[in-house]
């Protein structure tokens, strides 16, 4: 299957305050958000990006969705270099990917009713006036927003935490996009909500046959609604492969703490701590040679040195580290 995005060798980094000494020696600070990632992302398929907080995976889905400039390399959406688009191509991409936010009590100005906040890209893509409230109630049936009339008229501080990532969904899929961005989509949810949001969102993207990120800390999650996973380490992919598949025979180090410490995973299953020492590390001065090896119970001398790669060690499996090379 053609890819639909291609990232390649991509690079963002965010420059931070000098110190006066920093001033003095003339350097430049930054934190190294996303340091070089490279993946593919087949037409119809579902990828989760996994790791803990400040991995980078944030950064990458905002640079996918040109919320972000990368500092350096390329992505690609069905072909065109994002980074290039002006004008009406902009435009159709901006309606093409969509982000669904992690946060449903934030996303949705307190003031708009359900039918202004799901017409609200509406207006922005300049679609006619007359054809919002038909589209609108589109997509609410699509999130399985039953009454459709009795929730047009709400305001957010009327519904449910539950209702109001529907309308959340909603609004990302009113214009009919073929890729979603979704950041930490259940986070801020109920327990008892999580797995019915999943749900849905698993069936949508089915039913529309849409492209899909999921960005999440929570290994569970990628589990029940992502084919592939991406594992994330301190801004650079660290294990790509077919989800259950990493799951059940992780080959990186880090893959193998964050599977260790949701023995079954459930959705709704509370976390143990990771089994691996300290923390990750001031993504402004990262290690040298792997980034993982302080906290890695197999680093070696040459995992100071010298970077590993992400290559293949099977088919649809790669992994950067030194216990896998050739
Ligand atoms: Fe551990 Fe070395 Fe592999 Fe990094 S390259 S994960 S430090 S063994």
């Amino acid at each position: 299957m053609a890819a639909l995005l291609e990232a390649d060798d991509v690079v963002k980094h965010f420059p931070v305050k000098r110190s006066l000494g920093e001033i003095a020696t003339g350097r430049h600070p930054a934190v190294h958000a996303v340091d070089g990632i490279s993946f593919a992302i087949e037409s119809g398929e579902s990828v989760g990006l996994l790791g803990e907080s400040g991995c980078g995976k944030t950064t990458t889905g905002r640079l996918l969705l040109r919320l972000a400039v990368p500092t350096a390399g390329t992505i690609r959406f069905d072909g065109q270099d994002i980074g290039t688009l002006a004008g009406d191509d902009l435009a159709t991409f901006r309606r093409r990917a969509q982000l669904v936010f992690q946060n449903p009590f934030e996303a949705l100005n307190p003031r708009f009713t359900v039918l202004r906040a799901i017409a609200e890209p509406l207006v922005n893509a300049g679609v006619p006036r007359a054809d919002h409230q038909a589209r609108v109630v589109e997509a609410m049936r699509r999130v399985n927003l039953a009454d459709v009339d009795q929730h047009l008229d709400k305001y957010p501080h009327q519904m449910s935490g539950g209702q109001l990532q529907r309308v959340v969904l909603a609004r990302a899929l009113v214009l009919e996009p073929i890729f979603l961005v979704a950041d930490e989509p259940v986070s801020m949810l109920d327990v008892s909500v999580r797995a019915g949001i999943l749900n849905l969102m698993r069936d949508v993207r089915q039913a529309m046959g849409l492209t899909a990120v999921y960005i999440s800390h929570d290994l569970a999650l990628v589990r029940y609604v992502c084919d592939r996973t991406l594992v994330m380490y301190l801004g650079k992919v660290v294990e790509d492969g077919p989800t259950e598949e990493v799951i059940r025979l992780p080959q990186h180090p880090y893959t193998q703490a964050l599977v260790k410490a949701v023995p079954v995973p459930h959705v709704d299953q509370s976390h143990e701590p990771l089994p691996i020492k300290g923390n990750v590390p001031d993504a402004k001065n990262p290690p040298s040679g792997c980034r993982f090896r302080d906290r890695c119970p197999h680093a070696m001398a040459r995992c100071a040195s010298e970077e590993p790669p992400l290559r293949e060690v099977a088919p649809r499996r790669r992994v950067a580290c030194h216990l896998l090379a050739a």
